[in-house]
């Protein structure tokens, strides 16, 4: 069980905001832990896979052993529910709304976010993006982007797990209100019920882990996210990933996959 990577996304998970505040920095990859950025020809990557295939934990453990920035459109929606009502613009509130129930966020409200984010992409210390694009619209933009900014993508990563291994991981799930770390009261229980490992913090239920929002957020990925498999495949990016078995074993996989792709890039 990894604890999450502190602090380096300030910019991402604040956005223009950020720039006024005293923790923060300009340049985001100056603030990451582990490996420096390869700042040549840093890792541009997607995780894509349904919710509760483990995206999060991967991003993690690929921030730490890469050095790009984890950026997740779901925690930014998360820091934004955090803050008082009267710092929560109209938009804000509905995508809220939305989240609560499981549905995604209307394109329009997540690019308006992400473009005003657009340094964290842009960052000469690369990204993982983690829960964005989710629609083609989403992907469009994002390539377009890219494009105008002449970067380009390493590689998608697709991770795969049938849907009821997918309902108990996510019915299971249980996060840390202090520090944000995971455990799954089946798979990977606390040694104490309901209490952190790490900190002692009380775990909690994401609202959006209750069983009828996981129903309606796995129709909402089948509608609009499982087409970014072919969008993707369709550019040559796509690698698929069995997200079967421990978070560090997925995370092997995913590494030796990675290194063949750029080894049969290079
Ligand atoms: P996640 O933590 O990635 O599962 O995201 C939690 C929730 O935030 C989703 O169920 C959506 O309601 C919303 N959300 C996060 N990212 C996006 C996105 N790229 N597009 C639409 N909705 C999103």
């Amino acid at each position: 069980m990894t604890a999450p990577v502190k602090n380096d996304r300030v910019p991402w998970l604040q956005g223009p905001s950020a720039a006024s505040s005293p923790d923060s920095s300009a340049d985001c990859s100056v603030q990451r832990s582990a490996v420096p950025a390869d700042r040549k020809n840093p890792w541009r990557l997607i995780l894509l896979g349904a919710p509760g295939v483990g995206k999060g934990t991967q991003a993690e453990l690929l921030t730490e052993r890469l050095g790009a920035c984890h950026l997740s459109t779901g925690d930014v929606f998360r820091a934004a529910s955090n803050r008082r009502d009267c710092d929560q613009s109209p938009a804000i509130k509905a995508a809220l709304e939305y989240m609560r129930r499981g549905e995604l966020v209307p394109d329009s409200t997540v690019w308006e976010m992400v473009r005003e984010r657009s340094e964290c992409i842009l960052c000469t210390g690369g990204f993982i993006l983690d829960g964005f694009p989710r629609t083609l619209g989403q992907a469009e933009s994002l390539k377009e982007l890219m494009e105008d900014e002449k970067l380009s993508l390493s590689a998608v990563v697709n991770y795969e797990l049938p849907v009821d291994e997918i309902v108990q991981r996510l019915s299971g799930r249980r996060t840390c209100e202090k520090c944000k770390s995971v455990f799954n009261v089946k798979e990977r229980p606390p040694k104490v019920e309901a209490v952190c490992d790490h900190c002692g913090g009380r775990l909690f239920q994401r609202e959006d882990d209750r069983p009828d929002a996981i129903a309606v957020r796995l129709e909402a990925y089948e509608r609009s996210t499982a087409p970014l498999i072919h969008f993707y495949k369709n550019l040559g990016l796509l690698l698929p990933i069995v997200a079967k078995g421990s978070p560090d074993e997925i995370f092997a996989r995913t590494m030796n996959k990675l290194s063949d792709d750029k080894s049969k890039a290079s």
